[in-house]
């Protein structure tokens, strides 16, 4: 199930929800629209769903072991496989 992100459309506090938050929803439910706390209305941040959020930057053997296949730029058009 992925997880959006909403925050509140006017002002940041919320006490219920902090004024952000994720929640966990299925794909063909309809998009939130209000705090389903305080019923404030929310809109959603756009991010990359189900990816965590990561505080430095990805290096290469991190991408590799999160299953990814790096691509480095060798030229115009050309990239390696590493
Ligand atoms: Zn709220």
């Amino acid at each position: 199930m992925p997880i959006y992100e909403y925050e509140l459309v006017e002002g940041e506090s919320c006490r219920a929800c902090g004024g952000h938050f994720e929640l966990r929803r299925p794909m063909d439910r309809p998009e939130l629209t209000a705090c389903p706390l305080c019923k404030k209305p929310v809109r959603r941040v756009i991010s990359a769903p189900n990816t965590p959020r990561v505080a430095k930057p990805l290096s290469v053997s991190d991408a590799k072991k999160a299953g990814f296949s790096v691509l480095k730029r060798r030229d115009k058009g050309v990239y390696e496989k590493l």
